[in-house]
């Protein structure tokens, strides 16, 4: 006989629960024991007790939060697994940014996986999203919605090194989320062909050579705050998105601004950043994925985290599996 799932592992305050572990996956508020799937700041949040992650989300959680990323650090890396009050815990690879992870639970002959965050689409500066087979699966659902199909990200790339060529006088100015979306965006213009300098807002800096620590090549990138003003004619200039606006950019005159984001498939939310080159180019599955993944790992029960679930549940019950929306709140979706 099979224990319900969902007297062990459940949704709280702070966060999902594992009870028999005594351990959160993600939480929201300070816990003692938290596994981390991921560096985002929705995901990994400082002041935790002990913290379990792979080692680069150890990492860059050092790099954001020092002191704060934890009081004991424990690395588990992919495929390893480790018992934490007789729950075996494992690390499975989410492909959605460096060092992101699934997280997988077994107890009493049960597997649980918890996708965190995750894309299946290629990526070269991450590890891709590897199916583990298992009797729940619970899945994000950022785009969890038949109108999300994103776009190939390379042909995306490719869109941006056609633009700074037909203008070779513009600055592009192009808006990134600081952690994953950076340094994908960088990789798939190298790969595009893109062999000049990219210039770098102070914020992206550090988090850039961390990724070149780990055997990311980005080529080579300079600071912002290096160039003369004369000089940015034609170039490219990476920013977080709050950047693109405030006075930081006035240095600029007459940039072409571009955004980077699964979002801009959304015409009013382009327009709302004000980006006039609207990218697609995502880290999440878009809805072909959700659909394509939930086949694949084969479970019987299949639980809707944080996103759009609506669309997803019924899917799920079409089917033939039990679903369930945990509508997790504190989840804003930090890298997309
Ligand atoms: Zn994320
Ligand atoms: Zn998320």
């Amino acid at each position: 006989m099979i224990l319900d799932p969902a007297t062990w592992l459940y949704p709280t305050p702070e966060g999902l629960f594992c009870a028999p572990g005594g351990f959160y996956i993600d939480p929201t508020r300070p816990v003692d024991r938290a596994v981390i799937t991921h560096g985002h700041a929705d995901h990994a949040r400082p002041g935790n007790n002990a913290v379990m992650a792979t080692a680069q989300t150890l990492d860059i959680m050092q790099v954001r939060y020092g002191e704060r990323a934890g009081n004991s650090l424990q690395a588990l890396d992919y495929g390893e697994s480790i018992s934490i009050n007789g729950v075996e815990v494992g690390m499975a690879p989410a492909g959605h940014i460096l060092g992101a992870a699934q997280v997988v639970i077994d107890w009493k002959g049960y597997r649980a996986v918890i996708s965190g965050d995750y894309k299946r689409a290629f990526d070269p500066t991450c590890a891709s999203f590897e199916v583990v087979k298992c009797n729940l699966f619970i899945t994000e659902a950022t785009f969890g919605l038949p109108v999300f199909v994103h776009e190939n990200a390379g042909a995306e790339a490719a869109r941006l090194t056609a633009s700074l060529a037909a203008s070779p006088h513009r600055t592009h100015l192009l808006g990134v989320y600081g952690l994953g979306k950076c340094q994908r965006m960088i990789s798939l213009l190298r790969s595009a062909g893109y062999e000049k300098p990219i210039y770098l807002h102070g914020a992206l800096q550090g988090l850039c050579d961390y990724y070149s620590s780990q055997g990311v090549e980005l080529g080579q990138l300079c600071p912002f705050t290096d160039v003369q003003a004369e000089d940015l004619d034609g170039q490219l200039v990476l920013c977080p998105p709050g950047a693109i606006a405030d006075r930081w950019s006035r240095r600029i005159s007459d940039p072409l601004t571009a955004f980077a984001s699964g979002w801009m498939r959304v015409r009013a939310r382009a327009r709302q950043r004000g980006a006039e080159f609207p990218i697609i180019v995502s880290d999440h599955a878009d809805w072909p994925e959700l659909l394509q993944t939930m086949a694949d790992v084969e479970a019987d029960e299949i639980w809707v985290t944080h996103g759009r679930e609506d669309a997803l549940l019924h899917q799920i019950s079409a089917m033939g599996l039990k679903g369930r929306a945990l509508a997790l709140v504190g989840f804003e979706d930090e890298g997309e």
